[in-house]
């Protein structure tokens, strides 16, 4: 139940979701309200919605992305399985290939100051330092965040990110309904 939602931890978890096949914009929405109505995930904030060259594999459409804070009292393997199973009822199919196209991607980039090191979970996220579709959304939200790792601020870290990929605003913005 959100009554409860003041007994929550009060650090926050920043998820990065993106899409690039079909309505894009309809899986982030989705996915945004997948988690406002899940009963042990508040969403506190999200930044604007970008749209983004894919990084790895360049022949796909273009990605729409944000960042998510939330508080949550799932432990983190649980919060990945909750999201895992946003991005299968999403209609994700997973295959073999990595940074293939998807209707939606969730990560998790920070889960308040811990690291985690396990073989199917690495917080923090262990790509987001080299992504512009990672760290300009989350400067947008929290640029002095501190990486547990790194003990840098989120600007410095966007400052410092070799990745010059374009990162842009995506224009339909007042459809989103993240304002
Ligand atoms: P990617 O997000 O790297 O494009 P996937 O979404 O297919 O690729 O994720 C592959 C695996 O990454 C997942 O099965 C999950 O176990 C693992 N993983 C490790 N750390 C994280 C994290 N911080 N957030 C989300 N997934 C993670
Ligand atoms: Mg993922």
């Amino acid at each position: 139940m959100k009554g409860h939602v003041t007994e929550l931890p009060d650090f926050p978890v920043y998820l990065s979701l993106g899409s690039n096949i079909g309505n894009r914009l309809y899986y982030l929405q989705s996915a945004v309200e997948k988690l406002k109505s899940h009963p042990k995930i508040q969403i506190q904030c999200t930044s604007h919605i970008y749209e983004t060259d894919p990084l790895y594999i360049k022949n796909q459409g273009d990605y729409l992305n944000c960042v998510v804070q939330i508080r949550t009292d799932l432990q983190c393997k649980i919060l990945l399985e909750e999201v895992q199973k946003i991005e299968e009822e999403l209609g994700r199919i997973r295959n073999n290939v990595r940074f293939a196209p998807r209707t939606i991607d969730i990560d998790i980039i920070f889960y308040g100051n811990q690291i985690i090191n396990q073989e199917n979970l690495q917080v923090p996220h262990k790509r987001y330092s080299e992504r512009r579709f990672v760290l300009v959304p989350l400067n947008e939200i929290a640029p002095e965040l501190v990486c547990p790792k790194t003990h840098k601020y989120v600007n410095q870290m966007l400052a410092i990110c070799q990745d010059n990929s374009t990162v842009r605003l995506y224009k339909d913005q007042k459809e989103t309904g993240f304002e």
